[in-house]
């Protein structure tokens, strides 16, 4: 007998053919998250298991915000031949309740000599004689005891949630933009969650920015690496861009024609990461440069899709998921971004087509975007 942590993941479930490769995923990047507590994982009759780790907490901490996975039991793993046994240690598991339970059997393991109402009514009855303050409850009860009988039995109370999602590698590459904001990192967590594997490209300013504003940023996607099982961030220098965008265009339109030069530069870090999409954390009317208007004029140079998750959600939402994931504090930090250091007073919320390619025509496109990634910095965190 020994106490394991049972995963179970959600929707690999609906995969058909594809899901013993979801399901080798998903071991593996369980047991990336279960490296430093030195668990045993192992895969058995469609659960994921792990045993012997240094620090139970810390492997449920860990193993629960793994993409793919549903929730995790602690659960207490014992021989199944001998059901008394097995019916003893569910008193164990309940001795410390009170008020109603009920319990809940499977028996995947069909050649069990007892099938499952048959166990729900001997072990229920067994612990009824033993624990006298608790009494059965079938609708509503406080706790339920489950049972699984598999090649072992297992035994567990209270199954932990976990983040959901597909396994990071299942469901193709993107490209996030991500500044210093709230907004991006979640943006670049609600695809990753989904099987995305992600890389990164951050526009940087020096000396407008500071070594600092960029340390954030890097601080921001070492927390979404945990998650994300890696990530490669491309720092682009932007201030030739920017300056000569602020000198030669109309300034209404410098920040909308800026968004343009990181899409397009976008494109060709997308290319280079194989990646099938961009991921911005833009979401409507947010800021001028967010109006559907201004979202079309941005779209336009996209080569691959544009990924917003946050398209249709308000900021106290978004700060929500940021909380959650552990980016908030660190989006808070005050560093400037290269999106603030030359913002117009009255930036052009429904930009014209001729205005932006005026502007455009004025710089050297090409010159500028090779200068710009062969000055890229390249860190994989
Ligand atoms: P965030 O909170 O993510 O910074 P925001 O609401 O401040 O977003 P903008 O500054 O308009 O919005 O940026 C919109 C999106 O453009 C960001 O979510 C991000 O995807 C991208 N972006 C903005 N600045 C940068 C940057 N310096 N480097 C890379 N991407 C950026
Ligand atoms: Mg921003």
């Amino acid at each position: 007998m020994r106490e394991v942590l049972q995963v179970r993941f959600g929707e690999i479930f609906l995969k058909g053919l594809n899901r013993p490769t979801f399901m080798r995923m998903l071991v593996a990047r369980v047991r990336d998250a279960v490296r430093e507590v030195e668990g045993h994982v192992w895969l058995s009759d469609s659960r994921v298991y792990v045993s012997d780790v240094t620090d139970m907490d810390e492997a449920i901490r860990r193993v629960t915000k793994v993409f793919g996975v549903h929730s995790v039991c602690r659960a207490i793993e014992i021989e199944k031949d001998n059901f008394e046994a097995i019916c003893a240690q569910a008193v164990e598991l309940l001795k410390d309740h009170e008020g109603s339970f009920k319990v809940n059997a499977r028996r995947s393991d069909k050649r069990y000599f007892m099938d499952s109402p048959a166990i729900n009514m001997e072990m229920g009855g067994y612990i009824l004689e033993r624990l006298p303050k608790l009494h059965v409850e079938i609708k509503n009860p406080d706790v339920v005891l489950s049972v699984e009988i598999r090649d072992m039995a297992y035994l567990y109370t209270h199954p932990i949630m976990a983040v959901g999602g597909m396994p990071v590698g299942s469901n193709g590459k993107a490209t996030l933009l991500l500044s210093g904001g709230i907004d991006s990192p979640v943006a670049g967590w609600m695809i990753a969650k989904r099987g995305v594997t992600m890389s990164a490209v951050h526009f940087n300013s020096p000396p407008y920015t500071s070594e600092r504003a960029k340390e954030k940023v890097l601080d921001l996607a070492r927390i979404l690496s945990e998650s994300l099982c890696g990530i490669r961030v491309h720092v682009v220098p932007f201030t030739d861009i920017q300056m000569q965008i602020h000198e030669k265009c109309h300034e209404d339109y410098t920040t909308i024609i800026m968004r343009r030069y990181m899409m397009r530069i976008a494109n060709e870090i997308a290319k280079k990461e194989h990646a099938q999409a961009l991921v911005t954390g833009e979401s409507i009317g947010q800021v001028a440069s967010q109006t559907m208007h201004a979202l079309s004029c941005t779209d336009e140079i996209a080569e691959v899709p544009v990924f917003r998750p946050l398209i249709g959600f308000d900021k106290s939402e978004i700060i929500d998921i940021a909380k959650k994931i552990g980016t908030y504090e660190t989006s808070n930090l005050p560093y400037e971004d290269c999106c603030t250091v030359f913002t117009p007073r009255h930036p052009a919320t429904k930009p014209k087509m001729e205005i932006i390619l005026d502007g455009e025509s004025k710089l050297d496109t090409e010159a500028l975007i090779k200068a710009a990634l062969e000055n890229t910095e390249v860190i994989q965190l």
